[in-house]
This record gives structure tokens, sequence and C-alpha cells, in this order.
């Protein structure tokens, strides 16, 4: 576990961010985490495209 994980670009879709970082071997890795506070959805995806589509679909059991 990396403990200087810098989000950039980060948008919010919903509940869910996205936002990229850098995996420190210089590949971009990108989150998608749902910020509903009992939901933990968090997901780590090797494209921006791949994060951003399961923000979009998440569909959150918390209301
Ligand atoms: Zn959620």
């Amino acid at each position: 576990m990396s403990a200087n994980r810098r989000f950039r670009r980060v948008v919010r879709i919903g509940p869910v961010h996205v936002g990229t970082y850098n995996d420190g071997r210089g590949r971009e890795k990108h989150t998608a985490a749902c910020t509903a506070p009992r939901c933990g959805f968090s997901t780590d995806y090797d494209s921006r495209a791949a994060a951003e589509l399961a923000a979009r679909t998440h569909r959150c059991r918390v209301r």
C-alpha cells in the first residue's frame, strides 16, 4: 500500500468520485470510489473510461 496516492483530475459522478493517480511505476491508475457513508464501493481500474463507466453505472444501496 502506498501512502502517497495523490489523486488528480477528480470528478464527481453522482455519489461516486473518480480520480487518477500514479502507481509509482510510471503508470496511471484510476479509482472509482463512492462517498456514501456505508457503501464502501471503491475499485481501481487501468483505464479512465472504465472507472468513469463504473461510476456512472454504480447503484448505491444506501439511501
Ligand atoms: Zn455507493
